[in-house]
């Protein structure tokens, strides 16, 4: 059996924990500063903490943090992490280098049951939630690893952050009230859950909510999104909601596939759901082995982009980035999913046909 984490544990579970084993309550402050602030790795390596407490304390617990299994970097500084959990599950972390501010794309789940047609996550078919201190090792590692302070996060990685809402509340917080990065440099990235949306506004978290619509036509946003039950109003309703009660500007994703959803009338199809200054996000597609799509010529997006501009939306592009190690948006594990499908070798050391 695996011993469970300290890691995602708040100072009250701490103090808890440190009275259940005879420990004053200030002992859990000190836990906290090696967990959250100091990159403590084990139990052991916790010096200005009694031994007989460490003892008793590594009986039952673990630290939980990650094993780096793969480090991959791109030539625009992109690097791509694959994170090894304590069962042997692994999901893909992303640091993204700008002109001045590193973003972090963090993954929510080990796969995901949305099965977005374009996604390689998607392919992976549903996994399993990551626990809060799952979350917290993205954001701790990534930095200790790079050696670059993190500024923005981004649940933009593997899986559905909205269905795996209780974790990721509960990791935003410890992020602000432990590791002092706030709120506000966070952003989740949804394929839209209305009931979810909700949920989160009351959570009452300054985060920047992201919601991937990909068309304004019902038909075809199912045709890409399948097991969505709502309409895109119902989408855009749950989306006006968040931004009303919490004041932050929301941003609609659109993933642009050749001949699929690029056309000037798709343009004008997701304008005409959209209101004056609503900001839109354009993600050209990445592709992803064995997926049939294609990503647009520039001229393409660039059409697409004038006709939203025309009707006043704010639009922004999502630059493409880590291309060479397949680090980019919804490409994440798509290299693994391949090696994990391809036929064994025969035994004289080759593969067949
Ligand atoms: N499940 C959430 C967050 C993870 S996906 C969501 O769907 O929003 C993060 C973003 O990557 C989404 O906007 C998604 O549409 C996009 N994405 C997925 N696959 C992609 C691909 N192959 N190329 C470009 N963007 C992709
Ligand atoms: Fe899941 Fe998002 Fe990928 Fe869709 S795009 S399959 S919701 S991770």
């Amino acid at each position: 059996m695996i011993a469970p984490s300290l890691l995602g544990l708040d100072r009250s579970e701490l103090a808890r924990i440190c009275g259940e084993l005879g420990e004053p309550p200030y002992r859990a402050g000190q836990l906290a500063a090696w967990l959250y602030r100091r990159g403590a790795r084990d139990v052991a390596g916790m010096t200005d903490l009694p031994a007989a407490f460490r003892e008793r304390l590594a009986a039952a617990w673990q630290v939980g943090r990650s094993r780096v299994a793969a480090d991959q970097r791109a030539a625009d500084g992109t690097r791509k992490l694959l994170l090894e959990l304590a069962d042997r599950a692994r999901v893909e972390t992303v640091l993204l280098p700008y002109d001045e501010r590193v973003s972090l794309c963090i993954s929510s789940q080990t796969g995901c049951a949305v099965g977005c047609t374009f996604c390689a996550t998607g392919s992976l078919g549903a996994g399993r939630n990551l626990s809060a201190g799952e979350l917290t090792d993205q954001l701790l590692t990534a930095p200790e690893v790079a050696g670059e302070r993190v500024s923005n996060v981004v649940f933009m990685g593997m899986g559905e952050p909205l269905l795996n809402l209780e974790a990721v509340i509960a990791a935003i917080r410890l992020w602000r009230d432990e590791v002092a990065f706030s709120p506000r440099h966070v952003t989740i990235s949804t394929v839209g859950i209305p009931a979810r949306i909700g949920e989160l506004a009351a959570a009452e978290l300054p985060v920047t909510l992201a919601v991937s619509l990909h068309a304004g036509d019902d038909e075809l946003r199912a045709s890409l999104v399948p097991t969505t039950r709502w309409s895109v109003a119902q989408v855009v309703a749950a989306a006006r909601g968040y931004q009303q009660r919490t004041g932050r500007r929301v941003t609609y994703e659109v993933v642009l596939l050749r001949g699929v959803n690029d056309e000037p009338s798709h343009a004008f199809a997701l304008a005409h759901r959209l209101k004056r200054g609503e900001h839109v996000n354009l993600i050209p597609y990445n592709p992803v082995p064995r997926a049939p799509y294609e990503r647009p010529e520039p001229a393409r997006v660039a059409a697409f982009r004038r006709v939203l501009e025309a009707r006043g939306l704010t639009v922004t592009q999502r630059q493409t980035r880590g291309d060479d190690i397949a680090g980019a948006c919804g490409q994440l594990r798509a290299g693994l999913a391949e090696a994990a499908s391809r036929p064994a070798p025969s035994p004289a050391g080759r593969e067949p046909g």
